[in-house]
């Protein structure tokens, strides 16, 4: 991966739970409640979700003094910073910052009167609290967009112009995002910014929809991004629970090794005609099982013992069936034989074990004859099954066969 570009910091100023943004800090996640924030209970204990799910920061809208007052409530309870999403009201921008959020975000295209954003830039500035500058594709300033049309000129020319304001105010504690639903347009207009602006960048494409569209799309934009070494929290935007999108945000991060694996990363085979269970149900059996605890390891869940073991040598832990049975092994190599009912009850076993006393010490404690146990099964099942399981040869020489004679 490309070296990460280099920014300058943001503070998030949480008492307890500060999140510096930029720099060298790790890449965070963010999501957004969806709750009235004006009902700060449930607000509170949607928070609470997203950071269980991986969320570093979450953003709550302040759309009406109600809300204001939620945030007043709810920001000093909460685990994690609070950024109160502000559009077109500036007033509801100072009031959340009455709140104590620790994080505003304004919308440039829908905050337009320069006095007003210097207003709130002041009021940011004598607290220490940080703004993101949220340009939207769908909400330009309506000049911007009649100069450039909606293209990446247009979403960091109106990043500039709010840049400019702040300057006037000697206000640079800034994050900047420009979000578009378009895919590429996105990706095109952060890699413009990154070349004019050292503020952390904040990654993400805005209304991408349901999963799995949704997901597919903002992992399409923000991981090319993350990829070049641009982006310093990122967000996805869909239509589902936002817990979703909180989780999203930390696997992606994981994959692409920018955060420490908390997590189980679940890898298991496509299945085929020579699968002895049903690999979908017993992977998603698995996974939810898994979701509920944190082990740092990657795990395999393989359909056969032909080639299960193999092919899956580089997972910390797996599990093959084969003949109604499981066979569970470190590294490739066979610990274990145990029925096919338990194999996900000992596959969860074995994986704390593994994280609580490593890999030598569960190689160790291996039962004696399980490897031969396993090769026998292995042995059997190829002799059962052949080298064409999924009989393809079969269906060739059928092919073969009717096309001759026509
Ligand atoms: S050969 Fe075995 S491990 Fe490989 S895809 Fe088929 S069932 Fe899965």
């Amino acid at each position: 991966m490309t070296e990460r570009r280099k920014t300058r910091q943001v503070v998030l100023r949480h008492p307890t739970n500060p999140v510096t943004v930029g720099g060298d800090a790790p890449v965070s996640v963010q999501s957004m409640t969806t709750t009235k924030t004006a009902d700060h209970e449930a607000t509170l204990q949607q928070v609470y979700a997203l950071a269980a799910a991986g969320a570093d920061i979450v953003r709550c809208t302040c759309n009406e003094e109600a809300a204001a007052e939620g945030l007043a409530r709810l920001v000093p309870r909460s685990p994690v910073p609070i950024v109160a999403d502000i559009h077109f009201q500036y007033r509801l921008a100072l009031a959340a910052l009455d709140a104590g959020v620790h994080c505003l975000r304004l919308n440039p295209g829908n905050i337009r009167k320069p006095e007003h954003i210097k207003q709130v830039a002041q009021e940011a500035k004598d607290r220490g609290v940080p703004i993101r500058i949220g340009v939207n594709a769908g909400s330009l300033d309506p000049d911007i967009e009649a100069k450039y049309g909606i293209t990446p000129e247009a979403l960091v020319a109106s990043a500039e112009r709010e840049l400019a304001y702040f300057a006037e105010v000697g206000f640079d504690d800034v994050k900047i995002s420009v979000k578009a639903s378009n895919v590429p347009l996105m990706v095109e207009a952060y890699r413009q910014l990154s070349e004019v602006t050292d503020a952390p960048l904040h990654l993400g494409v805005t209304e991408a929809g349901p999963p799995p569209a949704g997901l597919l799309k903002g992992t399409a934009g923000i991981g090319t991004l993350l990829l070049e070494g641009i982006g310093d929290t990122i967000r996805y935007s869909l239509t589902a629970d936002p817990v979703e999108e909180a989780r999203a945000g930390r696997q992606l991060l994981e994959v692409l090794g920018l955060r420490e694996r908390k997590g189980v990363d679940l890898i298991a085979c496509p299945s085929c005609g020579r699968a002895e269970i049903d690999v979908i149900g017993v992977a998603n059996e698995a996974m939810a099982a898994f979701a509920e605890r944190e082990l740092p390891i990657q795990v395999a869940v393989m359909g056969c013992v032909v080639n299960g073991p193999g092919e899956a040598r580089s997972a910390d832990l797996g599990i093959a069936a084969g003949r109604h049975r499981g066979h569970l092994f470190i590294q490739g190599q066979v610990v274990r034989v145990v029925p096919e009912g338990e194999m996900v009850a000992a596959l969860i076993d074995e994986a704390e074990k593994l994280v609580a006393e490593g890999v030598e010490a569960r190689l160790a404690a291996r039962d004696v004859g399980a490897a031969a146990e396993a090769e026998a099964d292995r042995q059997a099942l190829l002799a059962e099954k052949g080298e064409d399981a999924n009989a393809s040869e079969a269906k060739v020489s059928l092919i073969r066969k009717r096309t001759e004679g026509t």
